[in-house]
């Protein structure tokens, strides 16, 4: 833990933009649309540090950045 706080509160709903592209891990639907997956963290609450990060279904098709 950064600052050794056990003051951890666990699985915040990591908030998603509803119009034009949504925030998260990006994952090919169909051929050519995307969705992202809805992310999920935990939070210090003592010093404000994000500890984890984590989707729900690790199990996607996803966009993975390709090297030019
Ligand atoms: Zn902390």
């Amino acid at each position: 833990m950064h600052c050794g706080s056990e003051n951890v509160i666990q699985n915040i709903v990591v908030g998603q933009q509803t119009d034009v592209s949504p925030i998260g891990l990006k994952y090919r639907k169909a051929r050519i649309f995307y969705g992202a997956e809805q992310m999920y963290a935990d939070l210090c609450r003592n010093c404000g540090t994000v500890v984890r990060q984590y989707v729900e279904n690790p199990d996607r098709d996803w966009d993975i950045r390709h090297e030019a």
